[in-house]
């Protein structure tokens, strides 16, 4: 039987109609979130990510900003640049948007983020209030994966779990958060031995590889629920019919486009999964959903705690 297609892009409109109103409510205290994003460069996909999430907060009314500091800025030059954001009281959530150019020291820049304003869950403060299962803002992906898992009615609690992938900002934050949901997490990494064996002894797999449809077939259960962090962008002719041979649409689209999008699990997958999410309209719309969510939570506990956080907020 062909898998239930977890829509990311219904999850993420629900989530929004919700931050509308917890936006509302603010909005009648006087308060309106704010994200500012700095992008550094010319990178087109860093420039499509930061367009979106300012879109994003425009839809939603929260305030938003882009900062373009030159491609040429020195670690010093860019650090001042947080260092304001940081010191602006209307501003709750800072994305400094990766990569950043050569010269620049990325970790020194995202350490220096004010923890209150992390709002991509990156700075090791957070980081280490997400392991000790404290409030915080948690990356965005993984709380995208936990809100479909959870607004999906998967079962997670006792669930075995493989998360493969164990990067800073999808594995090793995603693995966190299904143990504390109290799944029994395994997780996998490019030195993983038997690495399909281990997989299919997974309810619920979350792949974060960024290796175009690896996932195949044969590392899932019957039944199983598969998360597909993936996005890979091909361009390779022979590679596009090799994956998509059972997928005339994605065929098409690839000769009238010159590129498809594919995550890392194989598109043939669907046919022994229990529930999968799609590439695209899977956990890509969530991310930029729960930066939102995660940039109204920042501005509620920095200077809204009068505001009482609503019962499905966590
Ligand atoms: P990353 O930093 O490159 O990490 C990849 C992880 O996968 C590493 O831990 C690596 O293991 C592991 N890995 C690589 N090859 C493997 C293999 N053959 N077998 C098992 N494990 C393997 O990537 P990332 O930033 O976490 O991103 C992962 C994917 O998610 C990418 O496709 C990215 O585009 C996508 N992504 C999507 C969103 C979204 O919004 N949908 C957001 C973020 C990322 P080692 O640690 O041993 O090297």
């Amino acid at each position: 039987m062909a898998a239930q297609i977890l829509n990311g892009n219904a999850i993420r409109d629900q989530i929004y109609a919700e931050l509308k109103g917890e936006i509302e409510a603010l909005g009648a205290l006087g308060i309106r979130p704010g994200l500012a994003a700095v992008l550094v460069g010319e990178n087109p996909a860093s420039q499509l990510y930061v367009n979106s999430k300012i879109a994003a907060c425009q839809k939603l009314g929260l305030f938003s900003e882009m900062l373009r500091p030159d491609a040429s800025l020195s670690t010093a030059e860019m650090l001042a640049v947080v260092e304001s954001l940081n010191g602006r009281g209307e501003i709750d959530g800072i994305l400094v948007q990766l990569p950043l150019p050569k010269q620049v020291d990325a970790k020194q820049v995202l350490d220096a983020v004010d923890p209150a304003k992390d709002v991509d869950g990156f700075h090791p403060i957070s980081v280490g209030r997400l392991v000790a299962g404290r409030p915080g803002l948690v990356a965005c992906t993984p709380m995208g994966v936990m809100e479909i898992l959870r607004r999906s009615g998967i079962r997670i609690e006792g669930a075995n779990a493989v998360v493969m992938g164990r990067s800073d900002i999808v594995g090793k934050p995603m693995a966190l958060l299904l143990m504390h949901a109290h799944a029994t997490v395994t997780i996998c990494h490019s030195k993983t031995r038997d690495l399909p064996e281990v997989v299919r002894r997974a309810d619920i797999v979350v792949a974060a590889m960024g290796k175009a449809a690896m996932v195949t077939p044969n590392y899932i259960r019957q039944g199983a629920t598969v998360i597909d962090v993936g996005q890979n962008v091909l361009t390779d002719a022979a590679e596009v019919e090799r994956i998509f041979a059972k997928h005339p649409k994605k065929l098409e689209e690839f000769r009238t486009r010159g590129r498809v999008l594919v995550g890392d699990v194989h598109p043939d997958v669907a046919e022994i999964a229990g529930a999968i999410t799609p590439v695209p309209g899977g956990v890509g719309p969530l991310t930029i959903a729960l930066l939102m969510s995660n940039t109204v939570r920042a501005a509620r506990l920095r200077r809204g705690a009068r505001v009482a956080q609503p019962a499905a907020a966590s």
